[in-house]
């Protein structure tokens, strides 16, 4: 028995909203109530253990066993205070998404009976079945076993019945296999690297943190049509469909008002996002049609992107209560914008100093510029690098194509920073950078605007912009895992400080005054930096792909290639001198790269021809049956089929196109074949980089056939269906 799509369709568009479970109380009420958070902490743990719990989180000073098994009771107590029943180690393998492994609390009492138990060994440190996850080879040569260990900088939480503790996972040789290691070190490099630099300016400072300020965007479709799309289903993306005739020309969609139905569904999400102490803050729609986006309040880096791992693991089992499926996929239609995942950064010290934006004198400027510029050697040095932390079979529909941003990595200024910088490169390298006041009466030669007009300025063409106090990434693909990016900037910037810190003490050594010395370092920066990856214009536009080849910045838009920039010379060092990654770790994880790629490029070619000879050759077929049987009739009829000219030609064009769809599809399975027999991993993932340019080349005719045949027999949900119903 088929489904008739018109059926799905009908229940779709009949679904009425699920009313969120709204809860009685103030969102602070119930803030983070299902973490276990310092208010937790000072309530469950004694003041011994809070004290070196504490000082831990900190200052990572070590953990002793006992006082780790009074957290572990602590937690315990408070989790059994939930109803929790089962414990895991929450950790984010290459894999994407993130991996869990419960174990229920129970042992035996001795007395016949169980308990619950829970201890800091058991709180500290698993041996998950690592088998099963990627690793570049690293297991296969080394070591076998691999294990998750505790990350007390991010707090353990409860999720239904099971209290989570985020971990980090590594191998027992020591390499990382995860996102969260290398994340943590690069934390770490770029922390101490800008430490000594901060506290030239002011010797308080005792620590540096990097923010990190996500935003979300996905798509919502209902469930039902979902079911319908073996490709939506299986790839998260359509592989074809005509464009609906209304798409997002009319710009309705975004800031318009959120549907019934996704309002009550974002409701109940953020309900849950605020228990689990994920600070969500804005939600709207987005530019497409069913395009929505979620941001929270920024926060440290580490737990930030913990928090979007595990928003995204709540999103889609909350969807599911109201009817909807959430794509997180980089561009799910073709025709209509694709989703990214924005990552706000910027870098602060802890005595409440954001280095990513003007300060409030001259010094303060200074010390902003420093960071600022140092930012952009280091996004022009490793632009490549950067490219390639984003890349992915699925982010490639995104990037390069007719939107936001293209696959060059430049930075946009604004043109009051840009200003700033030139004029400082003709200035004396005392000149002190002012703040020019409301009234706009001017006080010095260089200044900045107390509110920059820029921060407005939206660049979408940017892949990297300055939006007043911070940077923002907007490569970074919506399925992705923040880390990626997060890891190779926060890295790539530590290196950059460090050289820079260097330097600037050579001209310290040379008797120079501290501003002095500072602009004399920052000059031949600037100079090499103002007409090289810094780029006020349209990142669309052709003029800028030869411009950007130009001026040396990378412009490969082959994913397969772009991995292959990790293992560069000028990569390798600078993550080993940032002790974020080892040349082995890197080499496996390259494996694991372009063997995802290959796999993911491989099951969309195989959905492709299935789809292709299963739902759309079929249903060609029917109609064009239809058509002759039309024609057939008119003959003995009429005795001619002079009145049946349009039908001809439509059988004609359909015929062409079943044969061009039949000719294709067996083209690509014996690409497959040839590919799939190619044992090196790069050089399979470029052979089936070649595969995926293909994948479009059977999509065209099988749009052309959903324009001409009838919609009664087109046997998959379209654009318009998906795309407009919530
Ligand atoms: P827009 O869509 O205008 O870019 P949003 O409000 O949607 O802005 O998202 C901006 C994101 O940037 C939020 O997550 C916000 O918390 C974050 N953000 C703001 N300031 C900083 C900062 N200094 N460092 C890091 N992230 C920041
Ligand atoms: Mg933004």
């Amino acid at each position: 028995m088929s489904i008739d799509r018109f059926d799905l369709v009908k229940e779709s568009f009949e679904k009425k909203a699920v009313p969120a479970e709204r809860p009685l109380e103030k969102t602070s009420d119930y803030f983070g109530e299902l973490v276990f958070d310092r208010a937790k902490m000072h309530k469950y743990l004694d003041t011994k253990t809070l004290d070196a719990l504490l000082d831990c989180i900190d200052n990572g000073s070590p953990l002793d066993r006992k006082t780790a098994d009074c957290v572990a009771e602590g937690m315990k107590k408070w989790a059994m205070d939930h109803h929790v029943t089962h414990v895991t180690h929450w950790f984010q393998p290459l894999t994407e998404g993130t991996a869990e492994k419960h174990d229920s609390l129970i042992d035996y009492d001795g007395k016949g009976g169980v308990i619950e138990t829970f201890d800091g060994k058991s709180l500290a440190q698993q041996e998950p079945d690592a088998s099963s996850f990627p690793n570049g080879g690293i297991r296969a040569t080394f070591e076998a076993r691999g294990y998750t260990a505790w990350d007390p900088t991010s707090p353990v939480f409860i999720m239904d019945d099971t209290l989570c503790i985020p971990t980090v996972f590594i191998a027992y040789t020591g390499e990382a296999l995860d996102y969260k290691t290398p994340l943590k070190k690069a934390l770490k490099a770029v922390s101490e690297a800008a430490l000594p630099i901060c506290q030239l300016f002011d010797p308080e400072v005792r620590k540096v943190h990097s923010y990190l300020g996500w935003e979300q965007e996905f798509f919502l479709v209902d469930e039902s049509l979902y079911a319908a799309r073996p490709d939506l289903m299986i790839t998260g993306r359509t592989l074809m469909g005509h464009n609906s005739s209304k798409n997002q020309q009319l710009d309705d969609h975004y800031f318009g008002a959120i549907p019934s139905r996704v309002a009550e569904f974002m409701r109940d999400l953020e309900i849950a996002a605020h228990r689990l102490g994920i600070p969500l803050k804005t939600r709207h729609n987005e530019a497409a049609p069913n395009q929505f986006e979620l941001a929270p309040i920024f926060g440290e880096t580490n737990l930030a992107n913990d928090q979007n791992q595990l928003l995204m693991n709540i999103m889609n089992m909350i969807a599911r209560r109201h009817g909807f499926v959430v794509l997180f996929h980089e561009k799910p239609f073709e025709g209509v914008n694709g989703s990214g995942k924005h990552n706000n950064w910027s870098l602060g010290t802890d005595t409440g100093t954001m280095l990513m934006a003007p300060g409030k004198d001259a010094k303060g400027n200074l010390q902003f510029i420093t960071f600022f510029v140092n930012v952009l050697a280091a996004v022009q040095k490793h632009n490549a690098l950067l490219k390639a932390s984003i890349a992915s079979s699925t982010n490639a529909h995104r990037l390069g194509g007719n939107e936001a941003p293209p696959a060059i990595v430049s930075a946009f200024l604004g043109k009051t920073m840009t200003d700033v910088l030139r004029k400082l490169l003709e200035l004396p390298s005392d000149t002190p950078i002012e703040i020019s006041d409301k009234t706009g009466k001017r006080l010095g030669l260089v200044e900045i605007p107390e509110i920059f007009v820029d921060n407005t300025d939206r660049n979408r063409t940017s892949p990297f912009a300055f939006t007043g106090n911070r940077f923002e990434f907007r490569a970074v693909g919506s399925s992705a895992n923040c880390a990626g990016a997060m890891t190779t900037l926060n890295a790539a910037v530590a290196e950059q400080l460090m050289d820079f810190k260097e330097q600037l003490d050579k001209e310290l050594a040379a008797g120079k005054p501290l501003n002095v010395a500072i602009m004399d370092t920052l000059k031949p920066i600037i100079a090499s930096v103002i007409d090289v990856v810094c780029f006020d214009g349209n990142g669309y536009s052709e003029e800028w792909f030869e411009e950007a080849k130009r001026r040396g910045l990378d412009v490969e838009t082959s994913v397969p290639e772009m991995i292959k920039v990790f293992q560069r010379p000028e990569s390798v060092e600078m993550f080993k001198k940032t002790k974020v990654y080892t040349e082995k770790e890197l080499a496996a994880r390259n494996e694991v790269k372009w063997d995802m790629y290959t796999k993911k490029v491989q099951i969309e070619s195989r959905v492709m021809v299935r789809m292709a000879i299963n739902h759309i050759v079929p249903a060609a077929y029917e109609y064009k049956t239809r058509l002759l049987k039309d024609v057939a009739l008119s003959k003995e009829v009429f005795g001619d089929t002079s009145t049946c000219s349009y039908e001809i030609r439509l059988i004609k064009e359909i015929s062409s196109y079943i044969e061009d769809i039949a000719a294709k599809a067996e083209a690509m399975k014996e690409a497959r074949k040839r590919a799939n027999k190619i044992t090196d991993e790069y050089r399979k993932a470029v052979a089936y980089h070649e595969i995926a340019e293909a994948l479009n080349d059977i999509r065209k005719p099988i749009d052309k056939l959903e324009e001409r045949i009838d919609n009664k027999t087109w046997p998959l949900p379209k654009y318009r269906e998906l795309l407009f119903i919530s």
